[in-house]
């Protein structure tokens, strides 16, 4: 009952195979931080549905503002047409997002707001020859083509697609650590892919601070401030990928501001509707949507047929402005405080190779991979949800949602599942 034979037969899964599909576990519902599967066993929730479900399952209002919006339209289309949920959104996305950032385009998922701040690199400098981007190692920016090739190497999806993605630059992944003291050799390899391919380069775009799917890991703010001169000095846009981080995972708002270091093009996304649903949405500052809008084209050219989703946008505004409403910073630190003491004693496991928080992200990074089936199928005994990728254990729990005692729960049981044997 737990594995619908249907479901193993006929659908596809991320990232797996028809012939010896990875197990998946049917769910009947979810409330707050728990995932009930259909035998009525209960998960408490380390994965916020990959970062997505901040304020926890089903909530209340993110349900009660769906609804209202569906009685008004869930959908009408955005050219030629505007809608008070869209607008709205957009206002209170400027009061929170950088300063700097002036004009937003939504997008329906983070992989086509990865596509479309792209297309607006290359479409801003409106010159044939500079269309190509640096990134760094260990990043990850979704799955479509050009996110794709702008992911780590080896983590990411090179391996299968190589020879038909476009080649980017990859500095190596910073070394310096967030918590760690900055060194400037850290930055070095940037510098020169940017000086050296300045006449090529249209954007360099990377996950600010915390690099998530492709690697985990968490950099030092320098590393930031230093690329942003180099960018500006170079004629090379930034771009801030915050899909991940965005709405207080790592214990700001977005991780720019532990940084001071504006970009360009921000993108965000995941937790932008609570997890409610999809979307994503990509803001620029003024400068770059005016080389845009002096481009040969003159236009950005981009446009989905969901684009604004107003039932999108509605859940979106709701989400948003219930974490605000709450002491959501302090909520944060107090969860960063309960992983730094539960999750310490792994240090000394033999098979750990680094343990590391930030926010509400806590990492335990092992020195071989994981099995994900096994692992998958002992989480589920022990009563949490968590699903490693990789050497990286982690868990990042719903921070509006969880209690103290279901975070030192999640904590405890990663400790029991990583311990060796
Ligand atoms: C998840 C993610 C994406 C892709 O978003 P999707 O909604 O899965 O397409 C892009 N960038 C980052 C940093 C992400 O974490």
């Amino acid at each position: 009952m737990l594995h619908d034979q249907f479901d193993i037969e006929h659908l596809w899964h991320p990232y797996t195979s028809t012939h010896s599909p990875l197990p998946t576990y049917k769910v009947k519902k979810a409330k707050g931080a728990v995932i009930i599967l259909e035998d009525g066993r209960e998960l408490i929730d380390g994965m916020s549905s990959w970062w997505c479900v901040i304020h926890g399952y089903s909530h209340p209002v993110l349900n009660e503002a769906a609804i209202k919006q569906i009685e008004a339209m869930s959908h009408v289309m955005f050219g030629g047409l505007t809608h008070s949920p869209a607008i709205e959104l957009g206002k209170l996305l400027l009061e929170i997002l950088p300063p700097d950032m002036e004009h937003i385009f939504y997008a329906d998922s983070g992989s086509v707001a990865t596509e479309v701040a792209m297309k607006m690199a290359v479409q801003a400098h409106d010159n044939p020859k500079k269309t190509n981007f640096a990134t760094i190692r260990s990043g990850y920016h979704g799955d479509t083509w050009n996110a794709m090739s702008v992911c780590d190497p080896v983590t990411g999806m090179h391996g299968a697609f190589g020879p038909a993605l476009p080649v980017r630059y990859f500095a190596p992944s910073p070394k310096c650590g967030f918590y760690d003291e900055w060194d400037d050799s850290d930055f070095e390899p940037m510098r020169r892919i940017i000086r050296e391919h300045a006449d090529t380069l249209a954007a360099v775009i990377l996950e600010p601070i915390v690099q998530g799917a492709g690697g985990m890991r968490f950099y030092h703010p320098q590393y930031l401030r230093e690329l942003r001169k180099e960018c500006v000095a170079n004629n090379v846009l930034l771009i801030f990928d915050e899909i991940a981080t965005g709405f207080g995972r790592t214990g700001k708002l977005f991780a720019w501001e532990h940084a001071g270091v504006q970009p360009d093009i921000m993108l965000i996304g995941k937790a932008i509707t609570g997890g409610f649903m999809t979307f994503a949405a990509v803001a620029t500052n003024r400068r770059t949507a005016d080389m845009i809008s002096n481009s040969q084209s003159g236009v950005m050219m981009h446009g989905p047929t969901f684009m604004g989703n107003p039932l999108a946008c509605a859940v979106a505004i709701a989400s948003t402005r219930l974490l605000l409403s709450q002491p959501w910073q302090q909520r944060v630190k107090e969860i960063e405080s309960i992983m730094n003491r539960e999750l310490a004693q792994t240090r000394k496991f033999a098979n750990v190779e680094d343990v590391r928080v930030l926010g509400g992200i806590g990492v335990i990074q092992l020195k071989e991979d994981v099995d994900l089936a096994s692992f998958q199928e002992r989480c589920v005994e022990e009563g949490v949800w968590i699903r490693p990728f990789g050497k990286n254990a982690y868990i990042m729990p719903p921070y509006m949602a969880v209690t103290d005692s279901q975070v030192e729960y999640l904590c405890r049981a990663l400790l029991k599942l990583v311990k060796p044997v």
